[in-house]
């Protein structure tokens, strides 16, 4: 049988995850904003909770982990290089570690920038990616810790992936990076169509994600940067991508 998922929202614009193997019951949770949405989730699944898989340190993804693990005795997986500001870690992995949750594997990809140590989940037999705050529908994740260079060489990883990936993000902020998107590209036709069925979702108080790698890279400006209208419309012609995706990423943060 195949994996089963479970998005709901966690905090104020947190999403939470869970994904489940039905050959073993095994059940993961990707990061851990807070314990009560996470515990509605299970129950209203029937699922038992038996793995946190962390992407980084910061508290909105971390701050249900005490409880649960209390609760669930489940294992806690996080980036190495994170471990010492994530609690009750059982397991640190770093790039092309495998995990497995039941009969499913992830395989580990490192994607700073975010924070230094972020990582990502890829279920690749599966065809779904969980990416924290580094990449998110139509935007990509503040660089706090990292440098603009370093944030877009992990976006180089993810975007690396398979068209049809399912792309799962720490938040709900879609709508508004469609508009800044449309300030870097007017005429994206698919980023038109993307903000067409985002409008629909969001008025039937629906999530707006997964959405598809194929779909992120042929309408998110930071997966573009590399594209000549793209630096052109920056005022960056010829300058290279790592410059144009800073430049986008500093727009974003004065829009
Ligand atoms: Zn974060």
């Amino acid at each position: 049988m195949a994996a089963q998922t479970h998005l709901f929202l966690c905090l104020k614009d947190n999403f939470g995850v869970l994904i489940h193997d039905p050959e073993s019951g095994a059940t993961a949770a990707i990061d851990a904003p807070e314990a009560a949405p996470v515990e509605a989730a299970l129950r209203a699944k029937g699922w038992r909770l038996t793995d946190i898989l962390v992407t980084h340190h910061h508290h909105d993804h971390t701050g249900g982990i005490e409880e649960l693990k209390q609760r669930h005795r489940c294992r806690i997986v996080a980036p190495d290089a994170e471990a010492d500001g994530i609690p009750e870690v059982d397991e640190t992995v770093r790039e092309g570690d495998r995990v497995r949750v039941g009969a499913l594997e992830a395989r580990v990809i490192e994607t700073p920038g975010h924070t230094a140590g972020h990582i990502s989940y890829v279920f690749g037999a599966e065809k779904l990616v969980f990416v924290g705050d580094t990449l998110f529908s139509i935007g990509c994740g503040r660089v706090i810790e990292g440098t603009p260079e370093m944030m877009w060489q992990s976006l180089l990883k993810l975007r690396a992936l398979p068209d049809d990936t399912q792309v799962y993000c720490g938040h709900e902020y879609t709508q508004a990076n469609i508009r800044f998107a449309k300030t870097i590209e007017p005429n994206n036709a698919a980023l038109l169509a993307r903000e067409q069925a985002v409008a629909r979702l969001a008025a039937e108080r629906r999530p707006t994600i997964p959405s598809t790698m194929g779909e992120e890279k042929a309408a998110n400006p930071f997966l573009r940067a590399d594209i000549p209208v793209v630096a052109q419309s920056v005022g960056l012609t010829g300058a290279p991508a790592w410059q144009v995706f800073a430049e986008i990423r500093e727009r974003k943060n004065k829009s």
